[in-house]
């Protein structure tokens, strides 16, 4: 199995959070990263330093007006007199016909779906290198390794073609799936990650030649609060592509692997070539942003799981916040993977 990570994404810091309507650290800390390395070292994996993907990549999965946005979004917001060091929208649009405003004030409201996700400095460019190291994982899958890892931080699955949220701001998943497709495979991406991964099921969800299924805390109780009901199947071309899989709050090991047997099933039926696999480790009992009681051994075994469809898996790193276990996660999954059956044929 081949890894990547990019150093560089570290220089990403972001400090605004509200939980609760309490301000408060944000989760998505560069020591996340240390951790996750660690993990990947106890399994005996080094992180490659992913290639500059062309840009054209960003383009597949979110608009020409986002990636403007996002690119200017902290020198714009800096000029502002008494702005914040980052930028958090405190105005945003709830009407259709809505007018996309040329201000930066009014873009961060259009763009920033909540207070999860403020820009700093660093936001653009380490987002950029999180869906470099993604597309570098999803060619040498598409290349024939069986399976690769991409440490991707910030993380993607929430952000939407042009919106970002919950700490992420562009999808990585949902560019290697696109990328995967481009070069003729039939993917299907499994999100596991605590929360539904709302903004790749956005991004696919008239698109019927790429699978999403998510298994996830239920989002009557649980962010991303809006989406992630069992009822989304997709629309258009796509009804029938998105399966959702909600669980109630405090699901253990037994009925959160059992989820995941069914979204396999689904993958199968859809008959993938290749699987992008959004691995989020706040699943576990002792994430402080998770609504799970799984445990390490549970996620070793969910790794076991994915490998029993025997596909060329690209594995992306979401959630899986700072917690003594997070590089114990890491490691049992990428292993309970590797321990798995190995993947019969590439696409
Ligand atoms: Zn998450």
């Amino acid at each position: 199995m081949r890894a990547f990570y990019a150093a560089e994404t570290a220089r990403h810091d972001p400090h605004h959070f509200t939980l609760r309507g309490r301000v408060v650290a944000n989760e998505d800390r560069p020591e996340r990263a240390d951790r996750l390395l660690d993990g990947l070292a106890r399994v005996g994996l080094r992180a490659e330093a992913p290639p500059a993907a062309p840009r054209t990549a960003l383009g597949e999965v979110h608009s020409p007006r986002y990636l403007a946005f996002l690119e200017g979004a902290a020198g714009e917001w800096a000029q502002l007199e008494g702005a914040s060091a980052e930028v958090i929208a405190n105005a945003q649009p709830r009407l259709a016909r809505a007018t996309y405003p040329s201000g930066i004030v009014g873009r961060a409201g259009w763009h920033l779906a909540d207070m999860a996700s403020p820009i700093g400095p660093h936001t653009y460019a380490a987002a950029v290198r999180a869906v470099d190291t993604a597309l570098a994982a999803a060619d040498a899958v598409a290349d024939g390794a069986a399976r690769a890892y991409a440490l991707c931080r910030p993380p993607g699955h929430h952000a939407g073609r042009e919106t970002a949220g919950g700490h992420c701001f562009l999808n990585n998943a949902a560019a290697a799936a696109a990328t995967l497709a481009r070069r003729g495979a039939r993917p299907a991406i499994l999100d596991i990650d605590v929360h539904h991964g709302n903004g790749t099921q956005s991004i696919f969800y008239a698109r019927g030649d790429v699978l999403t299924v998510s298994v996830h805390a239920d989002p009557a109780r649980f962010y991303p609060w809006f989406w992630g009901h069992a009822h989304e199947g997709g629309v258009g071309e796509g009804e029938g592509a998105n399966l959702n899989l909600p669980l109630p709050l405090g699901t253990d090991d037994a009925a959160w692997l059992e989820a995941i047997a069914v979204a396999l099933d689904r993958v199968a039926a859809f008959g993938a070539d290749t699987l992008v696999l959004s691995l989020g480790l706040d699943v576990h009992a002792s994430d402080p942003l998770g609504g799970m009681s799984v445990t390490t051994e549970g996620i070793a075994r969910a790794g076991e799981r994915v490998a029993t469809a025997r596909l060329p898996t690209v594995v992306v790193q979401e959630g899986g916040y700072l917690s003594d276990a997070l590089g114990d996660n890491l490691a049992a999954f990428l292993g309970g993977l590797a321990g798995g059956p190995i993947p019969s044929a590439t696409p």
